[in-house]
């Protein structure tokens, strides 16, 4: 039979496929979606008929004329259909207790076939086994699964739960412009010729951060956005070139005014979407302390496994390797594992590994047992100091210590990596639970030999902490920022600061950073402008709102929670951007083509 493609005619969607009920029985209805799954049974012909509300049981019996039988039998997945029917009982031992549809299907009087499917890539329905790459390049088919298209729902379910709950606080929503001039945060810019101006260029965004600093200038008091923001990076692990940020800016605000709000719109929007109740005040940690504590400057704190020194109790050992490492200036830092013990031979050489891949030199192990030490170090170690190390460490039996010594940060670095991978193999963080922490007091800048100069920690408009602004002279590197970053899971979410709003310090932080006058008005001189307009003290902070949805929904990568990702290499696997222009445009943006 030709198949002869339907109009919908005045037809008119009465239910989507998720929503009939028992109570429904009896009802005309008309659905439309796309055949999710059919079974002919010669006299019945089923179709799970899906729309993005869910499944309907549709389903062709002998009573339905044997035209339209035989139409309703050239059906096969993917099909956009509609049909016109009574909602009836499942038969007895038919109904399906997984689907919220599972009591009812709907007897079919009239089809309509309104689209035809090219057999897909990979099959919609059912378990994904294809490749990641074709599932990106035909996106919009793996967005009829219910996963990636319940993350979609959850993704607008928070970003609704934020405008709501920041217009409850006060804050107006105010769009910056994407064709801009570059904001410093670290990465490379994206640029787009202007035809206009041809030679000239403006920059996309790395963050609204200069706007909303002039908006505070305004007046505006309280600004957000949920924007994104472009950043130029090599993408390493899970980065996407255009992001999304939550962007706020607050007037007369200090840190804890930001921390407030933040920590007021977690609980909200955690509660709201998922239930789950987070309490208030989130605890803070300074940045010094993170790394002391565990090795991290983005500490994962649903578990203990705290770092220890232990340097004053093995200074004088027997055991030359510590001797000499805290002899040098090192140090010996150690963690407990609670009933590691156990670890076998291999499991050991394994975090060995993990040490040695970090950098480090490698780790020496005690197991906690009754009778004593087990351990290639018990025989240069006194009891006393065996003692004062299970003290030090809380360690009792059963448990296992892990010592390295290096460098301190070096050892803080390798032993944040050891806490980590140990707590994954002993599954300590448990799913479905949520710890948030705010680092405090980063470094304002740091210095990078590769450029020969300071470069700022946050950014350069961060304000130093108060106490340390005699330090900026002479040791610019010891000089702590008034900045936060908020962790969730081990994972930094978000980050912020209180801002100069002092031109002087303004400028004696660009001097710092090596940045010329010339520069620094070229670049940034109607924002220091707008400095000097009576701004007012200010502070504020963005969340990367991507990450955010993606702890929440449990998402493996950020790919999992956008629409439409780029990949790895910076493309749209969907359009196949960036592709090569054609010369008479280039010419037009007064731009030369690639020499061959
Ligand atoms: N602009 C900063 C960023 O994008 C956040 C902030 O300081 O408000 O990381």
């Amino acid at each position: 039979m030709k198949l002869i493609i339907d109009k919908i005619g005045d037809w008119k969607r009465t239910n989507d496929c998720g929503s009939l009920r028992k109570d429904d029985i009896g009802r005309e209805v008309v659905l439309m979606g796309w055949v999710n799954r059919w079974r002919d049974l010669g006299k019945l012909l089923f179709v799970d008929l899906r729309d993005r509300a869910g499944l309907t049981q549709v389903v062709f019996d002998k009573e339905f004329d044997e035209v339209s039988r035989e139409k309703a039998a050239v059906l096969r997945s993917e099909w956009v259909i509609a049909v016109k029917g009574e909602v009836a009982p499942r038969l007895a031992g038919q109904e399906n207790p997984d689907l919220p549809t599972g009591d009812i299907e709907v007897k079919v009087s009239e089809l309509k076939i309104l689209n035809e499917t090219k057999v897909p890539p990979f099959q919609v329905d059912g378990k994904i086994d294809a490749s990641e790459d074709l599932r990106l390049k035909y996106r919009y088919l793996d967005l009829r699964r219910p996963g990636l298209f319940h993350n979609l729902v959850v993704r607008h379910r928070i970003a609704l739960a934020i405008r709501n709950y920041l217009n409850g606080e006060g804050f107006l929503e105010v769009e910056t412009p994407f064709l801009t001039k570059s904001t410093p945060e670290g990465a490379r810019d994206y640029l787009v010729p202007s035809r206009v101006n041809k030679g000239s260029f403006y920059a996309l965004p790395q963050s609204p951060q200069l706007f909303k600093q002039v908006l505070m200038v305004a007046g505006l008091d309280r600004y957000f956005q949920i924007v994104r923001c472009f950043r130029d990076e090599d993408l390493r692990a899970d980065r996407q070139p255009e992001f999304t940020q939550v962007d706020l800016e607050l007037s007369f605000a200090d840190e804890d005014a930001v921390t407030d709000v933040f920590e007021g719109l977690m609980v909200d929007v955690f509660s709201k979407i998922l239930g789950y109740p987070v309490s208030m005040p989130f605890p803070r940690i300074e940045y010094e302390k993170a790394l002391e504590l565990y090795g991290s400057d983005k500490p994962d704190m649903r578990f203990g496994m705290e770092l220890r020194d232990t340097s004053e109790i093995l200074k004088s050992s027997a055991f030359k390797v510590f001797r000499d490492a805290i002899g040098e200036g090192g140090v010996v830092k150690a963690i407990k594992v609670t009933g590691g013990a156990s670890f076998s031979r291999r499991e050991l050489d394994e975090l060995n590994s993990t040490v040695t891949d970090s950098g480090g030199k490698g780790l020496f192990w005690a197991k906690v047992k009754p009778g004593g030490w087990q351990s290639p170090l018990s025989k240069f170690l006194t009891p006393d100091s065996r003692g004062r190390l299970e003290e030090r460490l809380g360690a009792k039996d059963g448990d296992l210590i892990i010592f390295v010594a290096d460098r301190a940060q070096k050892a803080n670095e390798v032993l944040g990596r050891l806490r980590m991978e140990i707590a994954k193999r002993l599954h300590l963080p448990k799913d479905g639970t949520y710890s948030f922490v705010w680092v405090t007091r980063f470094p304002l800048l740091e210095y990078d030999r590769n450029e020969g100069r300071y470069v700022a920690v946050h950014h350069p408009f961060t304000a130093p902490l108060e106490e340390d602004i005699p330090l900026l002279a002479e040791r610019p590197e010891a000089v702590r920022a008034r900045s936060y970053d908020l962790v969730i899971n081990g994972e930094e979410i978000g980050g912020g600061s209180v801002r100069i709003h002092d031109i002087g310090l303004q400028n004696q932080i660009f001097r710092i950073l090596g940045i010329g006058e010339e520069e620094v008005k070229e670049k940034f001189g109607f924002f220091l402008e707008a400095l000097t307009y009576g701004a007012p003290p200010h502070a504020g902070m963005a969340l990367g709102f991507d990450r955010l949805v993606a702890i929440m929904v449990g998402a493996e990568s950020l790919r999992d929670v956008i629409a439409f990702p780029k990949t790895q290499r910076a493309t749209c696997p969907v359009t196949d951007a960036p592709s090569p222009v054609d010369k008479a445009q280039l010419a037009e943006l007064g731009l030369s083509p690639l020499c061959p």
